[in-house]
């Protein structure tokens, strides 16, 4: 290859769908940018998206089949599973297998997968990691409308006036939507942006009102809401009448528990003030849009809240016209993907329904089978204690890791290690979950893979391949044919592309449709190879009346319910369902941090990501701290009944007294004792299913190391099984955090054997009073330095680690290495806070405090810091302050 190749594609990360544009260079190496004709994003990115091609490489990839651990053939891998399955599927009825998927799966992977499962082996067992994202929100929708349809565009955020965000700390996890609020609000200064959410985020940076309400009371705020927008007539009476149902009700249950404004701010624990100007702005403003995500959806009132929500929205009319309506953020990139193809397990094809007697039939005869699953299936919970339980006898995971992202994970852990059969397709050799597994089957990755996507405004993009597959890996969609020819379906299954795949889903999606059901991409049903090639992003329905697709639903006013009318729904707010008690005082309020992707699979291979924030911490409010006993930058200890964790502590007055946060994505692979799912409570919302992620009663303690310690290495390292270890990838080195319960009796000679000693050693140590401080130097080059001490109170890392990019390590360097500190002549760039080009939080301030830099602009003028992506942009203002 003589020239740049470059392939308009998406981004595999959260559910925004950003355009992104690939380019393989003649070097072999890939760079990205935001692509700019594409509708979701024009042109931007965030941190994640920018640091793609960083994530791009065969190192610890799964590259060939495997049984037991010993690398075979796809033919044996997948006869295995295709006789392991049938084996129990003969013994114990279809219902004793599943699978569990992934809304990292392309929707074609995601439809072969679903009809396989319920079409032909019978069982409806097959439901995926959406469901503990968005499955209240789909099962809100269904519940008012008849149908799981987003109503939104992302365009509607740029043209309200008000916005209320809820349960989203968007600048972190949806940035690119962020941004585009972010435009909206500087371009019109009338608009008002409103976040609830216990947590004070960084998404509070663009907020008029901040409501920090108590965990778990979502409903009343809402239930309050309708009372008032009754109370204050601004009902649309004209709407409400003709188009929507149960609105008395809905109104009988919100008076019912007299919420008036005062009730409602004692409730959710808020001040009355700004209880009343939240429920005077929307009542107020014609043009508002409720963006909400996983606090609301995360609950076991997740279905309630969703509807309360929406509920509001039919009072005032609002919905279905531009700039408003109640709009679901998906977390991840394909879950409205996974929705259509029916990949949760209960649902059906195409948006249909299981117990749906027409569906039913109408499916059966579209797939040509007469063995199609008829009752729901178990949801995600659900399989995972029916594995441990033994009903469920064999399981195949593909492209997620349950072990590290259900609640009470080690049980899921448990369960996975004693089922009869565990089949795991991914691209990545080591995670917690492979390690649970019989049968690897190596899967495509970013990059390699190709098929379609749809992201939270119903828009279907291309994900396009630029580089080739990697070893034998291959396409999720034709592992799961091969599987299904050697099951006795090769008619059914015999698919020779993804486009074979999204033809027959667009099919069915018109079957006998007729306007009758929302998902409707039947003007797709006969692309040619090529046009499929050529797909443009395109929001759903989109049929041959109607080709260019719709951007917003119900503006005719015409619902998916059997009497064409909204429903309005009947909330009783209930609260959590574990409550704090005198042995676990705190609530645990789990979420995602910044610049890492779910289990870090693929992030934590970007130094530049892992520099924001490299280890995981629990944040609680000073005053908790004070009253647990629990120090900055100490390692605590965080307990509930189901499991154990250590983070490191983040005083922070953003948090709410009585909450703490620790972030979901910390992993075996990257930390000893740090998976925060080991803790989270088993509890789910009755109807989607959806687990309460967001409120587990713990405690929280100091966690009394005999030792703490780092060690910076150019090599990768293989650590000892210490009670606290994070490994880090930097640049140029590996970072090391550690801490031990057992005394160490000679530092010297076990740091030696942990980094070696071939080079020139520098050494300081103390051993009564432990510590030790050891530096290695090869050819000129740092190599590595181990620090210990007895206490937390340790050298920051950040200038010991730009050393290593040092070439050859100056004298000074050499000097103060074993102080850990710069000399007075030697920058230290201090914390990372821009990850696109690497600033810190030192040459921020500094520019800030000589005078430099008045402003966010001037500091993107002189640093570059926030001119990406613009995540860091909140982190940026708060040095200002
Ligand atoms: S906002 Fe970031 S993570 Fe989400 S799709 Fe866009 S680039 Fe990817």
């Amino acid at each position: 290859m003589n020239e740049n190749v470059t392939i308009s594609t998406t981004c595999p990360y959260c559910g925004v769908g950003c355009g992104v544009l690939a380019t393989n260079k003649p070097d072999g190496t890939i760079s990205v940018e935001g692509d700019q004709s594409h509708p979701a994003n024009l042109g931007r990115l965030c941190s994640k998206g920018s640091a793609l091609a960083d994530t791009i490489g065969l190192d610890g990839r799964l590259l060939h089949p495997q049984i037991n651990g010993q690398q075979t053939s796809w033919d044996e891998a997948l006869d295995a599973v295709a006789t392991g399955f049938q084996k129990v599927i003969d013994e114990h009825g279809p219902d004793a297998v599943a699978f569990y998927v992934s809304g990292q799966l392309l929707t074609e992977d995601y439809y072969v997968a679903n009809k396989l499962m319920k079409g032909f082996i019978g069982s409806a067992n097959i439901d995926t990691n959406s469901r503990l994202c968005m499955s209240s929100a789909a099962a809100g929708y269904k519940r008012a409308f008849g149908s799981d349809s987003v109503p939104c565009s992302y365009e509607d955020l740029e043209k309200a006036d008000l916005i209320v965000i809820e349960g989203s700390n968007t600048a972190w996890c949806h940035p690119v939507v962020y941004q585009r609020i972010s435009k909206a609000k500087q371009d019109n200064p009338n608009l008002k942006i409103i976040v609830i959410d216990p947590r004070k985020t960084a998404t509070c940076d663009i907020a008029d009102l901040h409501l920090s309400l108590k965990p778990g009371t979502d409903a009343t705020l809402f239930n309050g809401l309708l009372r008032y927008l009754n109370h204050s007539d601004v009902i649309d009476w004209d709407f409400v009448n003709h188009h929507t149902e149960g609105f008395s009700d809905a109104l009988l249950s919100a008076q019912d528990s007299d919420l008036n404004v005062v009730h409602v701010a004692q409730t959710c624990e808020l001040g009355s003030h700004d209880v009343e100007l939240f429920f005077q702005l929307f009542a107020d403003t014609e043009k508002v849009v409720t963006l909400y995500s996983q606090g609301v959806n995360q609950s076991s009132s997740g279905t309630d809240n969703s509807n309360s929500i929406i509920n509001c929205h039919l009072a005032t009319g609002r919905i279905g016209k531009l700039g408003m309506g109640p709009f679901s953020i998906t977390g991840q990139p394909n879950a409205m993907g996974g929705r259509e193809v029916g990949g949760l397990s209960n649902q059906l094809a195409a948006h249909m329904e299981l117990e749906n007697l027409k569906h039913h039939d109408l499916v059966s005869r579209f797939w040509n089978t007469d063995n199609l699953a008829s009752t729901a299936g178990a949801k995600a919970v659900d399989i995972f204690n029916d594995v441990a339980s033994g009903k469920i006898k064999a399981i195949w995971i593909m492209a997620t890791n349950p072990v590290v992202t259900l609640p009470d994970a080690d049980k899921v852990r448990a369960a996975l290690q004693a089922c009869e059969l565990v089949a795991v397709s991914d691209c990545e050799q080591n995670t917690d979950t492979t390690a649970c597994a019989d049968i690897l089957l190596p899967a495509l990755a970013w990059g390699e893979k190709c098929g379609t996507v749809t992201n939270s405004e119903r828009r279907i993009s291309r994900q396009r391949n630029i580089l080739a597959h990697p070893g034998e890996a291959e396409e999720d969609w034709w592992i799961i044919s091969q599987v299904a020819e050697k099951l006795g379906f090769k008619e059914q299954f015999n698919y020779a592309s993804s486009a074979d795949i999204f033809r027959e889903h667009a099919a069915l999606s018109g079957f006998e449709n007729d306007g009758k059901r929302d998902f409707d991409i039947s003007g797709l049903a006969t692309l040619s190879d090529e046009q499929y090639h050529q797909l443009q992003p395109i929001q759903w329905p989109v049929t041959t009346a109607n080709p260019q697709g719709t951007e917003r639903l119900f503006t005719d006013k015409q619902f998916f319910t059997p009497t064409g009318k909204a429903q309005f729904i009947a909330i009783t707010p209930r609260p959590p369902v574990n409550a704090t008690n005198e042995d676990y005082p705190l609530v645990l309020n789990t979420g995602r941090v910044r610049d890492q992707w779910h289990t870090m699979t693929r992030t934590a291979r970007s130094a530049k990501l892992n520099g924001h924030i490299p280890e995981p911490f629990v944040e609680i409010h000073p005053l908790d701290a004070e009253k647990w006993s629990v120090e900055q930058g100490a390692l605590a200890q965080v307990d509930s009944l189901w499991g154990t964790l250590l983070a490191r502590v983040q005083i922070t007055d953003t948090q709410r007294v009585g909450s703490i946060f620790v972030p979901m994505h910390w992993n075996k692979q990257t930390a000893s004792l740090s998976r925060v799912d080991a803790v989270v409570n088993p509890v789910v919302d009755p109807i989607s299913g959806q687990p309460e992620f967001k409120h587990t009663p713990v405690k929280i303690k100091t966690y009394q190391a005999v030792w703490h310690g780092f060690i910076l290495s150019r090599t990768r390292l293989t650590l000892p099984d210490t009670h606290y270890c994070v490994s880090i990838k930097g640049e140029q080195f590996w970072r090391y955090e550690l801490a031990g319960d057992a005394t160490i009796d000679n530092y010297s000679a076990w740091a030696k054997q942990q980094i070696g000693q071939e080079g020139e050693w520098l050494e300081f140590a103390d051993q009564t009073a432990q510590r030790f401080r050891a530096g290695m130097i090869k050819h000129d080059l740092l190599d590595a330095v181990v620090f210990v001490a007895p206490n937390h109170e340790l050298p920051t890392r950040t200038w010991l680690s730009q050393l290593f990019t040092e070439s050859p390590l100056s004298d000074e360097s050499r000097s103060n290495l074993l102080a850990g500190k710069p000399g007075a002549n030697q920058p230290d760039v201090g914390a990372l806070v821009c990850a696109c080009f690497g600033v810190g939080e030192n040459t921020i301030k500094d520019a800030i405090s000589c005078g430099a830099a008045k402003s966010i602009e001037d500091i993107g003028k002189q640093l570059k810091a926030g001119t990406n992506c613009g995540s860091c942009i909140p982190e940026i203002k708060k040095l200002f302050s």
